[in-house]
């Protein structure tokens, strides 16, 4: 090591106008660096290239040169004793340049305004003064680090392990891809340094007093300069936005952004983050003894989880206020609810006494007109999460490719098939795709219809299956409510198992069976796994068990309704009727199973599909269809690679506890129940008589809704608040919830 440094002050020496007192290497990503202090006192850095190509150091060199001119913010090329600026060393390219003195920005506590306008002003004045220069062999480089590639880094996206930094990043890669991808080629280019990162600025009484390393400079879109001096200055905020608004308000005035280039600046510093991680990661995979590159990976991280929580719109709009544009324009709300209801049956309701306006979603938030970011705690359908990047992916591939139905070949359907039937108890070996949970209800109870012969039905109240005519005459949550018409003859109706309100075992609800197997002859029985409608309940021990074991003993069949607990989301197992022991003749599934493309399905035994197949048809237009079929491979694919089954479970122990918390706080809570990611809190107007608090609960909700969370009640009472968020949901988001429930409860209930 001596030996290679004495080499090379003897070689500089030798070269240069310059005699070596000492000599110091400095921390490198991938260049060699040293600190050079002559003789004379004077100081240089002296650089050593290996990789880069000679071109692209003789462009560094003339873009150097080019802004010494007007400026002394930057390295001064010092010249050997025969003129030249880049000799050859070993296998090295070697350079002097001169040593600019300061603090790095990067070691500066607490960066004030004025700083970060004056680094404002000095990149702008950098980039206006590289509009001016055209150097055509840069264009032959292709720079990883240039945000025009962000799409290039996705095939690396498994080499980030953490699943939710990698769902983030999957999810920003992919907006880029939609957002940025169409309008990149218009976007104006220049020179840009390519990476004003906190590393690279050198300040000193409260002024930029340099920049260095123009090692990624590139030829690219102007506007990513400022977009990757925001992302740094951003780390460490707790209101990132305002700080890149002082960044970019001083940066306009020199250097004028135009409306697109601000449009998009939010998916730039998304795009900076996602590169930045990737390569960090691969680089840990490549060199596990080097730790250098993963110095900003944590404050990288922590900035993309804050900027999901910032809705695109409002960070849009801030960008645009702070270079003067006034803010997009949104239809008036009352405008958009006056033509749906022009064209849209009042009869589909709109939550919130004051509707919201939602314009986009990402993973476990949606993001509303006003700039409002919602923490989606209640659509079971979003079940991996808001335009999750995989299940996106998977749709517009094959959407682009092909789309028609089961009457051709085609394997992802017999893919798909076969997953699905895997995750399910052996017996149940023939499938049936459709197009939504009421379409498999209806089908279900034609299939077990046409296998008795028989077609009366035992259902529970309250239950839910479906807006078919059939789907609602089996649901008595309809049929017994406000319009609902009664029960129709062929439907015998057992009480809801309300252990609550109702603390029989199991074996003494299923007794109601036989009383109606004694006077009717049934087709079979169709029960959600929990009652979802009926208030987020949890089966009694040995319910279904026990009315299972009744109905087949009168040859009825078993239909279990998995359409909202399906897939996972009880933690403990992948299917809800799992808990109770027991294997249907016919599941439903829906809702989750298509990440909200409409896709449902029905599983049954080969027997039951054969007796179905009696001469008549069936077909669905759009049930398994090539683009459905992708979609629900990739939803089993999420839920497999990110654990989600066990998220659930874990989250739905660590909610459940902080909510008992809240029970032993509050006298209006009455029950707290539920498994996995599937849970509600009853409110009622006093704990000994249980007399429910339906005004309560919907107050809480509407209060909620100003706190940015969005839950719904539900229950005969409609006292029952339910909670069953995206399968993502993380303690971060828990810990809001409790908090912000604990104050809502305590501020509506104080007095
Ligand atoms: N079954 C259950 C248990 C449901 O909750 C629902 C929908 N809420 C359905 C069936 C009907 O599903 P879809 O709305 O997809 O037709």
């Amino acid at each position: 090591m001596i030996s290679t440094t004495k080499q090379l002050i003897e070689f500089v020496e030798k070269n240069y106008q310059i005699e070596i007192a000492s000599i110091k290497e400095l921390a490198g990503y991938i260049d060699k660096n040293y600190k050079i202090e002559t003789a004379s006192d004077d100081l240089f850095i002296l650089k050593l290239s290996s990789s880069d190509p000679v071109f692209f150091l003789e462009s560094q060199n003339e873009v150097l040169a080019h802004l010494s001119v007007t400026s002394s913010l930057f390295p001064k090329l010092f010249n050997s004793k025969t003129g030249k600026t880049i000799l050859r060393y070993q296998d090295y390219f070697l350079r002097i340049v001169s040593y600019l003195e300061g603090t790095f920005l990067d070691d500066i506590e607490a960066i004030n305004d004025s700083l970060v306008q004056d680094f404002a002003s000095n990149l702008a004045s950098l980039d206006v003064s590289l509009t001016e220069l055209e150097i055509p062999k840069l264009s032959h480089i292709q720079m990883d680090w240039d945000i025009a590639h962000t799409l290039a880094q996705k095939k690396f996206i498994q080499a980030i392990p953490q699943n939710d930094i990698r769902r983030v990043i999957h999810y920003f890669i992919l907006q880029f891809q939609f957002i940025v991808t169409p309008i990149l080629s218009t976007l104006r280019k220049s020179i840009i340094h390519n990476d004003a990162n906190p590393m690279n600025v050198l300040t000193a009484n409260n002024r930029v007093t340099g920049f260095i390393d123009f090692g990624d400079m590139t030829f690219t879109a102007t506007v990513f300069e400022p977009a990757i001096a925001i992302t740094y200055l951003m780390m460490d905020q707790e209101h990132p936005l305002d700080i890149a608004c002082v960044f970019l308000n001083k940066y306009h005035s020199i250097l004028n952004l135009t409306e697109d280039e601000i449009s998009i600046l939010y998916y730039l510093i998304a795009a900076r983050l996602c590169t930045s991680q990737i390569m960090a990661a691969r680089s840990k995979i490549q060199h596990p003894e080097n730790t250098y590159t993963s110095k900003d990976e944590l404050r990288g991280q922590v900035l993309l989880k804050q900027l999901l929580q910032i809705n695109p719109i409002q960070a849009e709009n801030r960008f645009r206020e702070a270079c003067g544009f006034s803010p997009l324009k949104n239809q008036d709300k009352t405008e958009l609810l006056g033509q749906r209801n022009t064209h849209i049956s009042e009869g589909q309701s709109i939550s919130y006494d004051d509707p919201i306006s939602m314009q986009r979603s990402a993973l476990q938030y949606m993001y509303d007109d006003s700039g409002n970011t919602y923490i989606d705690c209640v659509n079971n359908i979003m079940h991996v999460g808001h335009c999750h990047p995989s299940v996106v992916e998977a749709g517009q591939k094959q959407l682009a490719r092909m789309n028609t139905n089961t009457r051709y070949l085609y394997a992802s359907l017999n893919e798909y098939a076969n997953r699905l039937l895997e995750k399910l108890p052996p017996t149940l070996d023939k499938i049936f795709f459709v197009n939504s949970g009421s379409a498999a209800s209806d089908l279900a109870i034609r299939l077990a219809r046409t296998f008795t012969q028989r077609d009366q039905f035992i259902i529970i109240d309250q239950g839910y299956h479906g807006n078919t005519q059939l789907g609602i005459d089996v649901s008595s949550y309809k049929f017994d409510s406000k319009g609902g018409e009664g029960s129709k003859s062929f439907v015998h109706k057992i009480a809801m198992p309300d252990s609550y309100r109702d603390p029989r075992t199991g074996e003494q609800y299923a007794q109601e069976v036989d009383q109606i197997t004694h006077a009717h002859i049934i087709a079979g029985f169709i029960g959600e796994s929990i009652l979802s409608c009926g208030g987020q309940l949890v089966l009694p021990e040995g319910y279904l068990q026990s009315i299972y074991q009744k109905v087949r003993t009168v040859g009825g069949l078993c239909i279990a309704d998995e359409v909202q607990v399906g897939f996972g989301r009880v933690g403990s197992h992948f299917w809800g009727f799992e808990l109770q022991n027991i294997v249907p003749d016919i599941v439903i599934m829906g809702k989750p199973i298509g990440n909200g493309h409409p896709l449902a399905a029905v599983a049954t035994t080969t027997e039951i599909a054969n007796a179905f197949n009696n001469g008549m048809e069936f077909f669905s237009s759009f049930g398994g269809n090539p683009v459905s079929c992708e979609i629900g491979l990739a939803v089993l694919g999420v839920i497999e690679d990110e654990q989600l089954q066990d998220n659930a479970f874990k989250m739905g122990q660590y909610i459940l506890n902080q909510w008992h918390r809240l029970k032993d706080k509050y006298e209006c809570i009455g029950d707290i129940r539920g498994v996995g990611l599937f849970l509600g809190i009853e409110f009622v107007r006093s704990r000994s008589t249980k007399e429910p608090d339906d005004a309560l609960a919907h107050e809480i909700v509407q209060k909620m809704k100003e706190r940015y969370f969005l839950m719904s009640t539900d229950g005969p009472y409609h006292n029952v608040i339910k909670f069953k968020p995206p399968m993502i949901f993380s303690k971060d988001e828990a810990d809001l919830l409790y908090s912000n429930l604990d104050e809502v409860i305590f501020l509506l209930t104080k007095n």
